[in-house]
């Protein structure tokens, strides 16, 4: 989709994506995008060294890597597109101080704030989450999901926050929105100044529906809650997918600008025509 940008981009070493990174920057530059933020998860600082499963996020001792290979890419591809460097970073209470000396370890031009760890375990895990939400109770796990989010909001420490209604991932919903705990998170947003994301990775997932819904991006965009737009690719083909569809519901949604950073700066742009 000519003129917008991904920001949100995994590379091989969370363990679950696949492909060169050069190969997504290339499909980025196929796709018309402007520019594209590779955002790898964070190593899992927040959960015991035993069970910082390689498949889930990048290791400790492949942070400096990473690093090297963005600015590589950046480097190559000057003139062509922008390469961002970005990390998707995961809120987990209580852990604020570790989370800030990640973050104080590389001039990052974004950082996502994701929360997927929900009340001791992870809320979108596809083996697990469907027991946990019989188990729990839908709405107390929604709940807790938007308390959580809205904590991460009011860090500071995020410039756009990830994937809003994350819980329906899997195709499990409240009886009725949780519209006041999705408000508060809403509104932390708004104070902190951080931006959404209109994700097409849920339209991939059994939701089959973008993040955030309708509903909550007409929302956030009457709040004035900027936005940006990302696919959450895992392999270079997922790079720019579904645009069409993210485009058109921003479009219906009231969406007129979309932001971008660098070094943490933001920059309103006009949707493309
Ligand atoms: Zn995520
Ligand atoms: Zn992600």
């Amino acid at each position: 989709m000519r003129g917008l940008v991904d920001y949100h981009v995994h590379t091989f070493r969370c363990g679950h994506a696949g492909g060169a990174s050069r190969d997504f920057v290339r499909r980025a530059v196929d796709q018309g995008l402007v520019e594209i933020a590779f955002t790898d998860h964070i190593p899992l600082y927040f959960l015991p060294e035993v069970d910082r499963d390689p498949k889930l996020a990048m290791r400790e001792d492949q942070f400096a890597g990473y690093l090297e290979e963005v600015a590589a890419l950046r480097e190559e591809f000057t003139g062509v597109i922008e390469v961002r460097l970005g990390l998707e970073a995961d809120y987990a209470e209580g852990r604020e101080r570790e989370l800030e000396r990640w973050l104080s370890r590389a001039d990052w031009d974004v950082v996502l704030g994701s929360v997927h760890w929900v009340a001791g375990d992870w809320i979108d895990d596809p083996g697990r989450s469907p027991a946990r939400f019989a188990a729990e109770g839908v709405e107390v796990l929604y709940d807790e999901y938007y308390r959580l989010l809205e904590k991460a909001a009011r860090t500071g420490f995020f410039d756009v926050l990830t994937h809003f209604d994350l819980p329906k991932k899997h195709g499990h919903r409240p009886a009725a929105p949780r519209v006041d705990a999705e408000g508060r998170a809403l509104e932390a947003a708004r104070a902190a100044g951080c931006a959404l994301e209109i994700s097409s990775a849920g339209l991939r997932k059994a939701v089959a529906e973008a993040y955030p819904e309708p509903r909550l991006l007409s929302r956030a965009v009457a709040m004035g809650i900027p936005v940006t737009f990302s696919s959450d690719a895992h392999a270079p083909a997922e790079v720019g997918w579904g645009y069409e569809r993210t485009l058109a519901l921003a479009r219906a949604c009231g969406v007129r600008e979309f932001v971008t950073f660098q070094l943490r700066r933001k920059t309103a742009r006009p949707l493309p025509a």
